[in-house]
């Protein structure tokens, strides 16, 4: 009996675990085809958004050239006529004095200093702008013809300078340790270089006040500069004056007539004009100056010596967050000292070289960005804030529609999700449009860069699935930085990224048809970077040598730091 029960209870004890374990295999079956299911769809959704990102190319250009076409019709309806004729009357003036200046196509001699070739056009160099009433804000410069992306729209040398050598001793004299870089000396630098400057705006308005200190030279010299000024602050409903350009740019033969009398100036006021018409590194990034000056950057000899110029002409220009100009920086080369172009005192001081960022209609007012272009709308407002205005440009106020709805994503920092994958998916659930999408991301650019670096960095064997997740989402933010218009520093690094981002795949191609596959998103990254440089740098008279050196040259710096494409410095 007893061995029967003992196998009895055995055999139940084997069914009970067998259906047990059936029953769990059961469970480990339908969870497999669960999670095959989701892969498949996953998949499926991979393949349809790798498409969608390969068509965007072109939609995203249909999309902006109609947008392009219906803000040249709106800005066509608000003009009026007597600004109509106040902008040929100017543009005629001056077509008459600059007759012989050609269009500038090729700026690489101020951009590329090493190659000892000569300015093939003359300084300073005024496109085809004019002054007229604005539509943002009082005066300001408008477009005197269509204009292509890349085009130059002037070139100036600043009226007053805080040079490098001035600047630098200033700097090496009060800081407590020379050598080592602490985060308190950007703003001490600044402060130096608005010292620098108010100096030569008090020997000036010193020159205008007391006859003893007069010459012919630096009495005319400081009626001009003085002239600027005032015509840079001069109301909006008086008429531009002829020759405005010149007087704007304290240049040209024209007598400036000035009531020396009246211009003693404050240190206030001084400071506030320097202020309002000063423009430094890529939105006065003396960060990086300092960080430069004290030996902590590592490639020294990738960037320019500038600190602070004060330019009247480019201080007429208007903000918006959506811009159609971009600026840069040059240098005169050696090469040009002691022509008539410039004397040798003048060395160090910057030349401001502004392009078209993009096409822009004529009538069309000049617009940049005061501010780095790439913050969120609340930042962007709150840096507005010294400037004294709200913007109310159409980026702005789209983004504030729907900024809202990121916010409970930004503020769950618990979350062990990296906050990009969580705005992706915010953005992915909100079904906003993506124009909409588009504007929030530019706004976090810096953080999608640190977010770049960050999986690039944890990816040693740069695996297929990883890259490829990667190019897509530096995809979408570069057509992001395409809606906006600034061929910034961040879409520039972006665009490295993902030309680096597509090599990689190209590499790990299995196949001659991957392949063909890889080589044409190689062929449509390098137009973009192409593009985006023309932009920045303008044309470079479409010499195919010269973009690829811009390029080469803007990865130097970009990658100058750890060896990532950062935007820390913005000497590009
Ligand atoms: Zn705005
Ligand atoms: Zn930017």
């Amino acid at each position: 009996m007893e061995p029967t029960r003992e196998k009895l209870e055995s055999a139940k004890a084997l069914s009970k675990s067998t259906s047990e374990a059936l029953s769990k295999a059961e469970q480990r079956a339908s969870a497999a085809r669960l999670r095959f299911d989701e892969a498949r769809l996953e998949l499926e959704r991979a393949e349809a958004d790798l498409q969608r990102v390969e068509n965007e190319s072109t939609a995203a250009e249909v999309q902006l050239k109609s947008a392009e076409e219906e803000h040249s019709r709106r800005l066509a309806q608000v003009r009026n006529i007597k600004s109509e004729k106040e902008r040929e009357a100017t543009s005629e003036s001056r077509g008459k004095d600059r007759r012989a200046q050609p269009a500038v196509r090729d700026v690489s001699p101020l951009l590329f200093d090493d190659d000892g070739r000569r300015l093939p056009f003359s300084l300073p160099y005024i496109g085809p702008i004019s002054i007229s009433t604005s539509v943002v804000h009082g005066r300001g410069l408008v477009a005197s013809r269509d204009i292509e992306a890349g085009e130059c729209l002037f070139i100036t040398r600043p009226v007053l300078s805080a040079n490098v050598p001035q600047s630098r001793e200033c700097f090496n004299r009060h800081s407590r340790c020379p050598t080592r870089y602490e985060p308190s000396y950007a703003g001490e630098l600044e402060g130096y270089a608005e010292d620098t400057l108010l100096d030569e705006l008090t020997c000036l308005s010193n020159i205008l006040e007391d006859e003893e200190l007069q010459t012919c030279e630096n009495l005319d010299m400081a009626r001009r500069i003085f002239g600027a000024f005032r015509a840079q602050m001069s109301s909006s409903d008086s008429a531009p004056a002829v020759h405005e350009m010149d007087v704007l740019l304290a240049t040209g033969d024209h007598p400036v007539n000035l009531d020396t009398s009246e211009h003693y100036i404050e240190d206030e006021e001084a400071l506030g004009i320097i202020r309002r018409n000063a423009f430094g590194p890529d939105f006065h990034n003396f960060d990086a100056i300092a960080r430069r000056w004290t030996q902590t950057w590592p490639q020294e000899e990738c960037f320019y010596n500038r600190i602070l110029g004060v330019y009247p002409l480019a201080a007429m220009i208007n903000h918006s967050c959506c811009p159609n100009a971009i600026r840069v920086f040059g240098t005169v080369p050696k090469s040009e000292i002691g022509t008539t172009v410039i004397d040798e005192e003048c060395t160090g001081k910057d030349v401001m070289i502004v392009h078209a960022s993009t096409k822009i209609s004529r009538g069309e007012e000049i617009v940049w960005s005061y501010i780095p272009p790439c913050g969120p709308v609340q930042r962007r407002r709150h840096m507005l804030k010294k400037y004294g205005f709200v913007c109310e440009c159409t980026r702005c106020a789209k983004e504030l529609e729907v900024a809202d709805k990121l916010i409970p994503t930004l503020e769950t920092p618990d979350d062990q999700k990296p906050l990009i994958e969580r705005i992706e998916l915010a953005l992915s659930n909100s079904g906003m449009p993506n124009e909409c999408q588009r504007l929030l991301r530019v706004g976090y650019s810096t953080m999608y860069i640190d977010y770049f670096n960050a999986a690039l960095r944890n990816m040693p064997n740069k695996n297929e699935r990883g890259v490829s997740d990667l190019l897509k989402l530096a995809t979408q933010l570069h057509f992001s930085f395409v809606q906006c218009n600034n061929a910034c520093t961040e879409h520039i690094s972006i665009l490295h990224l993902c030309y680096e981002l597509v090599s990689i795949t190209h590499m790990n191609a299995k196949d001659g048809g991957e392949r063909t596959k890889t080589t044409n998103l190689i062929r449509f990254w390098t137009e973009q970077l192409k593009r985006a440089h023309m932009v920045r740098y303008g044309e470079l008279g479409h010499n195919l040598e010269l973009v690829r050196k811009a390029m080469k040259h803007t990865q130097l710096v970009l990658r100058s730091d750890g060896g990532f494409f950062r935007v820390g410095c913005k000497f590009i």
